[in-house]
C-alpha cells in the first residue's frame, strides 16, 4: 500500500517532465507506459500532461501479443514499458503548467470488440483551462482530500480521479491490485475523502462492516449498478457522498447525485453542465460536448465519422432522455438482441433475473437461431436451480424477453475494469459451434 503525497509528486513531475525533455519528446508526442499504478507512475503522466506529451498507459497484464498490436499503433517516441521510476533518476526539473495540456491517451476496454485508442491531441491553455476547470467544479478536489484508487490507473476515469486529485493538492492512496480484504484496510488506516469504484467493486465491499464514514464521495460508473446494490451503498455511505455518472473512455456525459438518483431509480442522471444529451430515431444516444472535450479515434477517420454528427457524439449507447433531461440507459447497440423481431435489451432482462434473491448476477446474450434471428439465452451466478429461475423470468417478463435457457455459471468473464464481457459467453458456456 502507498500513498502518493502532492508535494513529493510535484518534484517527480518535474524530474520526469525534464527527462522527457531531454529525451527530445515535444507536444504532442507519445510517451508510453505499461505498469501498475505507483507514485511513478502519477507522476510520469502529469509531468507529461502538464507540459503537452501525451501519455498513452497500457493495461500491465496485457497478453504480449495485444501488448504488442497495442504499442504499434500508439506508436510512442518512448515506451518506457513497466519501468516508470527511470524517467525520476536525474535532478533536472523542468517548469510545469498548472494545468494538464493534454488528454492522456486510452483504448477502450475492448468490451464489444477490438480496442480504439482515443486521442484528443493537445489542448490549447484556454480549452485546458476549461476542461480542468470543469473537472474541479464537478467533483470539488481540494487539498484535504485522500483518494482512494480502487480501478487500474489504464482506465479513463480512475486516472483522471487520481490526477485531478493530485493536481489539486491531495494526497493518492494505491491499495494495489483490486482485493477486497486490501480495499476495506486501506479505507481503515488512510480514512479516504473520495473515490472512484466500479459496480463489481461496490458488491465486493459491501457487508463487510466497513466504516465509510470519511468519504465526502464516492463516484461509480462504468456499468449499471443493480438497484439492490445501489440502495445498499447509499445505506452505508454517509448522505449525498454517492454520485453515479455516465461516461466513456471517450466522453462525460452525465452525472446523477444520490437524491436524483432517489427520485428517479435506474437513471443515470442528467447531461454534465455544458452537455446536452438526445437520443435519436433508433434510440442511439448523441451528446453535445464543448469543443475542449472533443476526440478522434486514433488513425481511424472512419471510425471518428461514424461517432461525431456535428458537435454531438454518441459511443453507440441506446437510450431515452425523459421530458426533465434525465438518462436511462437500455445497453450498448452492440449488445441488442433482436429476437423474432422485438428489440431485447439485455440490461432489462438482467434486472428482472438480478431482482431474484437466488442470483448474484446475470447476463444475457444472443444466439443465432433459425426460426427467431436470434434467440436469447442467459447465464448467471447464484444458488437458484434454472428452471425455478425460468418460472420467476415467465412471470415477469414478455415471451420475447424470456430467456430460451438459463445457464449457472461459476463467474462472467470480465475485462480488467469489471465490465461483462458479453462476446465471450457463447463460447464459454459452448453455444458458439
Ligand atoms: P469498447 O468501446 O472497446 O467496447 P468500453 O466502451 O467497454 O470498450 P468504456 O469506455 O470503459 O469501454 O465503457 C463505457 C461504457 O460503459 C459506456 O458506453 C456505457 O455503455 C457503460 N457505462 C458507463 N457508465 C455507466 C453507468 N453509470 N451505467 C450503466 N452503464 C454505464
Amino acid at each position: 500500500m502507498t500513498v502518493v503525497r502532492a508535494a513529493d509528486s510535484l518534484r517527480d513531475q518535474r524530474r520526469a517532465a525534464a527527462a522527457l525533455a531531454a529525451g527530445g519528446l515535444r507536444t504532442g508526442d507519445r510517451v508510453l507506459l505499461s505498469a501498475a499504478g505507483s507514485p511513478a507512475l502519477l507522476a510520469v503522466v502529469l509531468g507529461a500532461l502538464r507540459t503537452g506529451v501525451v501519455p498513452v498507459v497500457l493495461d500491465p497484464g496485457l497478453p504480449p501479443g495485444e501488448r504488442a498490436d497495442l504499442v504499434e499503433d500508439a506508436d510512442p517516441a518512448l515506451d518506457l514499458g513497466g519501468d516508470p521510476e527511470r524517467l525520476l533518476a536525474g535532478d533536472a526539473e523542468a517548469d510545469l503548467a498548472d494545468v494538464p495540456l493534454a488528454r492522456p491517451m486510452h483504448y477502450t476496454s475492448g468490451t464489444t470488440g477490438r480496442r480504439k485508442g482515443v486521442w484528443s491531441g493537445v489542448l490549447g491553455e484556454d480549452d485546458a483551462r476549461a476542461l480542468a476547470g470543469e473537472e474541479l467544479e464537478l467533483w470539488g478536489f481540494e487539498p484535504g482530500d485522500r483518494h482512494l484508487v480502487l480501478s487500474p490507473l489504464h482506465h479513463s476515469a480512475p486516472l483522471r480521479f487520481a490526477t485531478h486529485t493530485l493536481l489539486a493538492g491531495g494526497d493518492v492512496v494505491l491499495p494495489g491490485p483490486f482485493d477486497a480484504d486490501r480495499a476495506a484496510a486501506a479505507i481503515a488506516a488512510h480514512r479516504p475523502t473520495t473515490a472512484f469504484a466500479v459496480p463489481t467493486h461496490l458488491q465486493r465491499l459491501l457487508g463487510r462492516g466497513i466504516d465509510w464514514s470519511s468519504f465526502r464521495l464516492l463516484a461509480h460508473a462504468g456499468a449499471p449498478c443493480p438497484e439492490p446494490l445501489k440502495r445498499a451503498v447509499l445505506d452505508a455511505l454517509p448522505a449525498d457522498s454517492v454520485v453515479e455518472f455516465y461516461g466513456s473512455t471517450e466522453a462525460q456525459f452525465t452525472v446523477c447525485p444520490a437524491a436524483e438518483w432517489l427520485a428517479r431509480p435506474g437513471s443515470v442522471g442528467r447531461a454534465r453542465p455544458g452537455r446536452e444529451m438526445s437520443a435519436d430515431e433508433r434510440g442511439q444516444l448523441w451528446c453535445a460536448v464543448p469543443r475542449w472535450a472533443r476526440f478522434e479515434y486514433w488513425r481511424a477517420p472512419e471510425k471518428t465519422a461514424a461517432a461525431w454528427r456535428g458537435d454531438r457524439i454518441t459511443v453507440g449507447d441506446l437510450g431515452r432522455v425523459d421530458d426533465d433531461g434525465f438518462v436511462w440507459l437500455d445497453g450498448r447497440r452492440e449488445d441488442l438482441v433482436i429476437s423474432g423481431g422485438v428489440n431485447v435489451y439485455p440490461a432489462e432482462v438482467e434486472a428482472v433475473l438480478d431482482a431474484h434473491p437466488g442470483v448474484v448476477e446475470s447476463a444475457v446474450f444472443g444466439v443465432p437461431d433459425e426460426r427467431w434471428g436470434q434467440r436469447v439465452v442467459a447465464a448467471y451466478v447464484g444458488s437458484v436451480v434454472s428452471a425455478e429461475l425460468g418460472d420467476w423470468a415467465r412471470e415477469r417478463l414478455a415471451a420475447a424477453k424470456r430467456p430460451k435457457e438459463l445457464r449457472p455459471v461459476e463467474e462472467l468473464p470480465r475485462t480488467s475494469t469489471g465490465k461483462v464481457r458479453r462476446l465471450d459467453l457463447p463460447a464459454v458456456l459452448g453455444l458458439d459451434g
